[in-house]
């Protein structure tokens, strides 16, 4: 690609092909032009005549030929938005994924369930103590940020993951989106069975695709996000075995538990949180928009 004068919707057209050819989507020019550019959508429409500054336009057909060859957009930018806000990424978290969203939408749907069972004790708006969660895995922290700022009553939110790389993106996260979030490096709920400390919340989308999936995925996701992010094991329930099993030494009752998880995983998931709560009738498999498994909620009372 030469990089001659060019205007907006030239520059487009060209990152949309180029990107294509080698089976991305074409949104992700437009992407890196409004990143380039520091223009809205809507402005880039509208300037889609202005020419091109030389500089720019040459940052711009780099990052695109970065992006066709698997550098995930996100990596490119720095950043992917989740519930409407922006949160930092790089290569030692998972991208945010629009289906976590979902799960935010569920659990903060079941949350009212939880506290009124317990109001006396906890979720009291303007008592002193208030709604426990933990975000296991938590990455990014988008799911402990996003609760912490969309939970209608005071919480506490506690965050754990093993990745010390992980916490440091997760803790400039909360920083930034001014979310009071308690950060703690360890392996699943041991931090929390360690210390004696109970939740009202247990929520964690971990890592579930089977190892065997590795050989089938793109390039943009094996080679760029970390495989402690990923993989679970050949069902890739491994760390669903290990995490249930501790779920009853945190979880007070009335507590909700809200995983997400792979198509084709609900029942097995299900039947684990059924194995360490034999009386939990409500234990319920949700999908997502694409209508593929995606979560399991629990109420346990
Ligand atoms: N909790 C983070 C997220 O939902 C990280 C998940 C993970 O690393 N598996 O994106």
């Amino acid at each position: 690609m030469k990089n001659n004068e060019m205007k907006v919707f030239e520059a487009l057209r060209w990152a949309s092909s180029f990107l294509q050819k080698h089976n991305y989507e074409s949104r992700i020019g437009e992407l890196l032009l409004i990143y380039h550019t520091g223009w809205n959508r809507a402005r880039l429409l509208a300037e889609r005549m202005a020419i091109l500054d030389q500089d720019m336009l040459h940052a711009f057909v780099e990052n695109v030929e970065r992006a066709a060859s698997g550098v995930p957009v996100q990596h490119i930018i720095g950043s992917e938005e989740f519930y409407g806000r922006q949160f930092r990424v790089n290569g030692d978290v998972l991208i945010p994924r629009p289906e976590t969203e979902e799960l935010i939408v569920a659990v903060l749907h079941k949350i009212p369930e939880v506290c009124r069972g317990n109001a006396e004790e906890t979720c009291k708006p303007d008592g002193n103590s208030s709604l426990r969660i933990v975000d296991v895995g938590t990455g990014s922290g988008i799911i402990a940020v996003t609760m912490k700022l969309e939970v209608a009553i005071p919480s506490e939110i506690v965050a754990v993951d093993i990745s010390p790389s992980a916490l440091r993106v997760a803790k400039e996260n909360a920083l930034e989106l001014g979310a009071d979030v308690e950060f703690i490096e360890g392996d699943l709920l041991s931090p929390l069975i360690d210390r004696g400390e109970k939740v009202n919340v247990v929520l964690s989308n971990p890592p579930y695709i089977p190892e065997g999936d590795r050989s089938f995925m793109k390039e943009n996701v094996v080679d760029h996000e970390p495989s402690l992010a990923l993989f679970a094991g050949d069902d890739g329930l491994d760390v669903y075995r290990n995490l249930v099993k501790q779920i009853p030494e945190v979880l007070l009752k009335p507590g909700l538990i809200g995983l997400e998880i792979g198509h084709g995983q609900g029942e097995a998931v299900a039947k684990l949180i059924r194995e360490v709560y034999p009386q939990c009738e409500q234990v319920e498999v949700k999908n997502d928009i694409n209508g593929k498994e995606r979560m399991v909620l629990a109420i346990v009372k």
